[in-house]
């Protein structure tokens, strides 16, 4: 019994400190030596020359043909050596038999590279052993190899011997941090009692023969040639079904593994576990949008070395070639110089190294490094067991590579492989949420034109072609760090990390620009044009989908303009039916979808009507009613508004017209939106309006809002002026909600205010309301304006309000707003007519109390 690898390189659990090898050794030839002292004569018996030389070959013969059993990191071997330490007892005597014993031990396992310490301890036993048995023959008098007592007492010599020796061995694990189970106990112990009987009756056996004649030696050869030889080969079969066992072993653990990333570790563990490696790299090629990846289990928990990753490493060259079939064994002790420089780059002695079949084009590369036993190195064996254990790595990376595959395609656009809407929002989001505070980033929405058209005149493959070579064109101009990915249809998006909306118009306006080309489809010369939206992170949203959506609103936007927009504020949730309306607002007024409603104003002291406020109104045939605050944006987004402004106008003076045709003088209102003030010929078209309807000017009031007032190139043009130069009034619409001071508004020529009815609607339950209207009401009047309020619903309101001095009065209580046949019975229902006050020319109306 020879310990091979007594020092674990981690201790196991439970184990005391590991006592250093050399201690080990040392312990080992302290007991030798005291039991050489205890046992041996003090004077050795006759030294003859031949029979000490045969018995030293014996066991050195007998020590190295071995079989060796691996067990984790420990390594045992079963001699036939205790058939040599019979015939040593028997012809040298116990005191050479030890001599001869170290000797060829000592040469045996230095042959075989044994660590010092080890092989020392190992010396050290097998005199021990030998001590023993000699002790024991002293017990039981060995009387002759011609009587079975003899026999017997050699017998249970050697076991007794063997049996201590194979408790030393245990000890020795013990103490060097080993912790052996119960099977390793039957598995050590067992033998023993196999091998010995067996070895002890084959030396009696020859040792017999010879006595009878020397001539015996010619068939004791032959036959132990025949013996070591089924040995050997038992040795080979037993580990051959181990492997096979092992390999079996391995499929069903492989079988189970998760094909992700953790199961690629544990297929590398699983390999280095099987082959009792240091170490086990897997270097797998890039495979669609995975990078490489080297996948290392070791021994100490590293998990990069050198080598396995370099594609001119000379071994991996070698394993990955592929005229070279099946694993490749490397070993520094018969490696040429190159071979030599690999290993040492690794730092291992021996290597194992095979390619990897993958679905990537590119082979991957397994390699498996050092034996854990440092007794045994890879050899030829280790190489089919690899390779039969490479058809079951191979079918887990495909497993792994079909998983990557199937994720692959699920956030991938199948014709131009850009990655798709999915993970564009993944990354988007893991972009912004790395810094919810600070990331910045552009999102480009772009849209290919006249698409439709393509597959409409040359069909798909055509257009299909065209979107490649759109998708080839973006990747190509996008900055290095964008991300460009296909939406569905015509459209592309290109996420822009770090940008600011600026910074990404600017790129935007670039790609826009580089990309617009002709490019050759299906025999044609087709024009290349992108139509762009813009919106940034974050100003315009947090996450994906509010970026998402705020570029394709721009993108909706671009489409009618200059072919690249941003994202604007006024474009905001509704844009989409907004833009869509927007296409539709021209058609609508031509078609009469476009009305307006009148709400009446009345004198606060007198309940006269004073005058209707014209409010436009939108029936649409697919939405219904469209509420003017809903449309009126959009208008002025899309530079429509002056158009509607004219529509409104006609609509109200024409209503005025009517009135005055049945003698009755009755100011109507027109809204006047903020763009409409810096319209060059404002002034001209209602001008032109007034005199269309032959409307005087002092008969229309013109409702502004308080910021287009107080907007500087208002303010220093000299259109509110000329307005005023008209005839007509100006009404401050909204007041209380800008933020003009009333004394701002004495520069201007500004007839009236109206308390916006924000202020109103509260006044009959909460006091601070009342407070801020009689405030405006004050403060109005000492600037000489007049004061109108909105939004009067109930009689309290219409009360305080009077009593606090307000002019006029509009809301709910008074009327609704009303279509312009309704307003008729109204106005027939509840007004009276006066007769026109003296020097007026018409006369004008009153609510009947
Ligand atoms: P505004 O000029 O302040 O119009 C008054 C709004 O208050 C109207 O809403 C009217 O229906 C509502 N209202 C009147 N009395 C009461 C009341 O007692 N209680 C309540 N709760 N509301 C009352 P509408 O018609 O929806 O108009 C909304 C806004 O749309 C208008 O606010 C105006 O800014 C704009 N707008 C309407 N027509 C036109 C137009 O022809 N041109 C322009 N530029 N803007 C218009
Ligand atoms: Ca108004
Ligand atoms: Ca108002």
């Amino acid at each position: 019994m020879t310990l091979a690898s007594p020092e674990p390189r981690a201790p196991l659990p439970r184990a005391a400190a590991p006592l250093h090898p050399w201690v080990i050794a040392i312990g080992g030839c302290l007991l030798a030596l005291l039991a050489a002292v205890l046992v041996f004569p003090s004077a050795p018996t006759r030294f003859d020359p031949l029979p000490f030389l045969i018995v030293t070959v014996a066991f050195f013969l007998t020590e190295t043909v071995s079989l060796h059993v691996e067990f984790r990191r420990q390594t045992w071997s079963w001699s036939v050596s205790e058939l040599a330490l019979t015939v040593a007892l028997v012809e040298v005597g116990g005191y050479w038999a030890a001599a001869a014993r170290v000797v060829g031990v000592g040469l045996s396992l230095a042959f075989q590279r044994y660590p010092p310490p080890k092989a020392v301890f190992n010396m050290a036993v097998s005199v021990v052993e030998v001590a023993v048995a000699v002790a024991v023959l002293r017990v039981l008098p060995f009387t002759g190899l011609t009587e079975p007592a003899g026999w017997l007492a050699l017998l249970v010599a050697v076991l007794v011997a063997d049996v201590i020796g194979t408790l030393l061995v245990i000890c020795a694990i013990r103490l060097s941090g080993g912790n052996p189970n119960r099977q390793l106990w039957q598995e050590l112990l067992l033998p023993v009692a196999v091998v010995s009987p067996f070895a002890v009756s084959v030396a009696v056996v020859a040792m017999l023969l010879i006595r009878v004649t020397g001539w015996a030696a010619v068939l004791i050869l032959p036959a132990a040639v025949a013996v070591t030889v089924l040995f050997r080969r038992f040795a080979s079969v037993a580990r051959e079904r181990h492997t096979l066992q092992k390999v079996y072993e391995f499929a069903r653990r492989v079988e189970e593994l998760p094909s992700d990333e953790a199961g690629t570790l544990h297929l590398v563990d699983a390999v280095r576990e099987l082959l009792n490696a240091d170490r086990v790299a897997l270097w797998l090629p890039p495979y669609l949008d995975e990078g490489p990846r080297l996948v290392v289990a070791a021994e100490d928990g590293r998990d990069w070395y050198d080598g396995p990753g370099d594609p001119d490493d000379l071994i991996r060259r070698r394993a990955t070639d592929p005229v070279n079939d099946g694993p490749v064994l490397v070993s520094m002790s018969r490696a040429t110089e190159a071979e030599a420089a690999a290993l040492r780059r690794r730092g291992v002695e021996d290597l194992l190294a095979a390619s990897v079949a993958t679905a990537a084009g590119e082979p991957g590369y397994l390699e498996v490094c050092d034996r854990r036993s440092d007794a045994l190195s890879y050899a030829d064996g280790d190489r089919s067991a690899l390779d039969s254990m490479l058809t079951h790595v191979n079918a887990a990376i495909r497993a792994q590579q079909l998983l990557t595959q199937i994720r692959y395609d699920a956030d991938h656009d199948r014709l131009t492989g850009l990655p798709n809407r999915q993970r564009l929002a993944v990354e988007i989001d893991t972009l912004l949420a790395a810094d919810p505070v600070g990331a910045r980033a552009g999102l480009v929405l772009a849209s290919l034109d006249n698409l439709t058209e393509i597959v409409d005149t040359l069909g798909h493959a055509a257009a299909d072609e065209l979107l490649l070579v759109t998708a080839g064109l973006l990747r190509e101009h996008a900055p290095p760090d964008a991300l460009v990915a296909r939406m569905e249809g015509e459209q592309f998006a290109v996420l822009l990390p770090g940008l600011s909306l600026d910074a990404a118009e600017r790129a935007a306006r670039r790609l826009r620009e580089a990309t617009s080309t002709r490019a050759r489809v299906a025999g044609l010369d087709l024009e290349v044009t992108l139509t762009i939206g813009v919106a940034a992170a974050p100003v315009h949203g947090t996450d994906s989908g509010m970026l998402m959506q705020r570029a394709d609103v721009a993108l909706l936007a671009a489409a009618d303009g200059p072919g690249v927009a941003s994202y604007h504020q006024v474009l905001d949730q509704q844009s989409l039916r907004r833009l869509q309306l927007g296409t539709e607002l021209e058609q609508a007024m031509a078609d009469g979808q476009i009305s307006v409603v009148f709400q009446p104003i009345i004198d606060a002291r007198t309940s006269d009507i004073v005058s209707v406020e014209t409010l436009v109104r939108w029936a649409h045939p697919r939405f219904g009613a469209i509420p003017p605050d809903d449309f009126i944006h959009l208008a002025e987004q899309i530079g429509r508004i002056g158009d509607l402004t004219d529509h409104v106008l006609d609509l109200a003076l024409a209503r005025c017209r009517r009135w005055l045709d049945q003698d009755i003088a009755l100011s109507v209102a027109v809204n006047l939106s903020a763009r409409c003030l810096s319209e060059p010929d404002l002034v001209e078209r209602v001008q032109r309006a007034l005199r269309l309807h032959g409307v005087p000017g002092e008969l229309l009031i013109l409702e502004l809002t308080e910021g287009s007032v107080v907007d500087d190139s208002v303010r220093s043009s000299t259109v509110l002026a000329e307005l005023h130069a008209l005839g007509l009034r100006l009404s401050m619409d909204d007041f209380g909600t800008g933020y003009s001071s009333l004394s701002q508004l004495r520069q201007l020529p500004i007839d009236e205010v109206k308390i916006d009815k924000s202020f109103v609607l509260g006044m009959s339950t909460s006091q601070g309301e009342s407070f801020i209207a009689r405030s405006i009401i004050e403060l109005a009047h000492n600037l000489g304006l007049r004061v109108v309020a909105e939004g009067v619903e109930d009689e309290l309101t219409r009360k305080l309000l009077t009593e606090m001095g307000c002019d006029k009065l509009q809301g709910f209580l008074v009327s609704r707003p009303l279509p312009d046949e309704r307003l008729e019975s109204w106005l027939l229902a509840r007004t009276g007519v006066r007769s026109a006050a003296p020097g007026a020319q018409h006369r004008r109306l009153f609510v009947r109390a």
